[in-house]
């Protein structure tokens, strides 16, 4: 094989290889996404979490202290909060643990209400 030939070889065995790659990484991101609308799908895909009246006291999803994610609804009377988030209140049992949005709290006069209510 002359020198110009064997790089020809290579250049095309490289062409092909790369065009393999591009069809493996177009197959795996279908994947991806069959697995993301499965997924969606599970939890009904809108978001929507737990549902907590804004003015209940002593429940984490209304303390100021609580760290999961959370939003007042539209009309300011509930907090849609999802699932579990850190207690930051050092003088609660739960500093630094992870409770439910609707956890209630046990110790008196540790909850705090939430600035945004
Ligand atoms: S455990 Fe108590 S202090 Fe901690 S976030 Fe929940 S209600 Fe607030």
């Amino acid at each position: 094989m002359s020198l110009e030939t064997r790089r020809g070889f290579l250049v095309a065995s490289g062409k092909l290889l790369v065009g393999t790659v591009a069809l493996a990484s177009m197959g795996a991101h279908a994947s991806d996404e069959h697995e993301h609308h499965e997924h969606e799908h599970e939890h009904g895909g809108s978001g929507d979490g737990l549902s907590i009246d804004a003015t209940a006291k002593d429940i984490c999803a209304t303390c100021r202290f609580w760290g999961g994610i959370r939003k007042l609804s539209d009309d300011g009377g509930k907090v849609i909060a999802q699932s579990m988030g850190w207690c930051n209140n050092p003088d609660s049992p739960n500093h630094r643990k992870l409770t439910m949005a609707d956890h209630q709290m046990k110790k008196a006069d540790t909850w705090t209400k939430w600035a945004v209510l």
